[in-house]
């Protein structure tokens, strides 16, 4: 064992966060858990990591449900495309591994939803393979101890990245020095701040001893994320309100919303919301208020939505674009998947129910 492993190894067995995840050598749950981490912070992921695990317990269990189920479990945690992937995910594994997860990185790697990463964190932890496993957290960590000038965002950079982490790897307990390495990336050699007094590494890095710290890792800047203005309508027809599905695949796929789009130039946000609803699901309605107006950051877009509350007037549901739809009674709600900026004005609606039925 070198000094870095030695050293990073000594560091993480004393200062580790104890995590659910942590206590399991079950694949199943270590892939979860891998999942989940992805673009999500480990506070948030947990609650989520304990009812999906509640939930579905073993690969069996989740490639039975229904996908709306597993969605509504995996509901407010985002990235959807996460959840669907390991559902399908889950039914290969029965289908072609007889419901063990496989072992071999090839193998998870040809499963959907599993990327390099994610093959090399489950290999690695659950099943002591020697491969590295590179994320975010990894990759700063490389790059300001190397001195790299390669963007840590830029795709083109990965195989270095890759190369760089096999080289540091500990290969007779690389899980536990995966894991070491990402914790020094969440807890000490943190995006902004690094703590490198108290980094295990700090005897060694370049940057440090550069007193460079701040300038790395190198990124490529990103173009300014566009926002969007969209109008949705709460439509009411006896006492039920209009939701629908959208498509199994994409952004938000699978999930339910209230209809509506995109505000053209010259339009007010009503009646882009009259001309979207008319448009989307084939009905006249009638713009009344305004309920709300949210802001909601995507990855790569914002929006800024404003929420009406519609009067029906006439015609019968006609989808274009959605796959379903269904006129549901407010309490029923809570049974759909819905995507986060839904959700965000739904306890709105609720708290007007009463002015709602009242009003139509
Ligand atoms: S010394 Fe500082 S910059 Fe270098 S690896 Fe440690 S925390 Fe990161």
């Amino acid at each position: 064992m070198n000094r870095i492993q030695k050293e990073l190894l000594g560091w993480y067995g004393k200062n580790h966060r104890t995590l659910p995840w942590r206590n399991t050598s079950d694949p199943y749950a270590i892939w979860v858990s891998e999942v989940m981490l992805q673009q999500t912070q480990v506070k948030t992921v947990i609650p989520y990591y304990e009812r999906f695990l509640a939930a579905f317990p073993e690969p069996e269990i989740l490639a039975k449900a229904d996908l709306q189920e597993v969605l509504k479990i995996w509901e407010g945690l985002g990235y959807y495309a996460r959840a669907r992937n390991l559902h399908r995910a889950a039914r290969e594994v029965m289908e072609n591994h007889g419901g063990v997860v496989p072992q071999r990185r090839a193998s998870l790697k040809a499963l959907p939803g599993i990327g390099d990463y994610i093959a090399a964190a489950v290999s690695s932890i659950a099943f002591g393979k020697p491969h590295a496993a590179v994320d975010g957290n990894v990759k700063r960590v490389l790059a300001r101890f190397h001195q790299m000038e390669l963007p840590v965002n830029d795709p083109a950079a990965g195989k270095v990245f890759k190369i760089a982490a096999e080289a540091f790897l500990e290969k007779s307990s690389p899980g536990e020095f995966n894991q070491a390495m990402m914790e020094l990336g969440a807890l000490v050699c943190t995006p902004r701040n690094p703590r490198c007094h108290g980094c295990p590494l700090a005897w060694g890095c370049r940057v440090y001893k550069e007193n460079a710290v701040n300038q790395y890792p190198k990124r490529i800047q990103k173009a300014r994320i566009p926002e969007y203005h969209i109008a949705v309508g709460v439509v009411w027809k006896n006492s039920r309100v209009l939701i629908t599905q959208r498509k199994p695949d994409g952004l938000l796929g699978g999930l339910w919303e209230f209809p509506g789009g995109k505000i053209r130039g010259g339009e007010t946000p009503s009646e882009a919301c009259t001309r979207e609803i008319k448009e989307e699901v084939n009905l006249v309605v009638e713009t009344r208020e305004r309920i709300a107006r949210i802001r909601h950051a995507y990855t790569h877009f914002k929006i800024v939505m404003d929420v009406f509350r519609c009067a029906y007037l006439s015609g019968r549901v006609r989808l274009r674009g959605p796959v379903d739809f269904r006129w549901v009674r407010l309490h029923e709600i809570d049974q759909f998947p819905f995507p986060g900026a839904n959700r965000k004005f739904i306890p709105l609606i609720k708290s007007h129910e009463n002015k709602a039925l009242l009003a139509f």
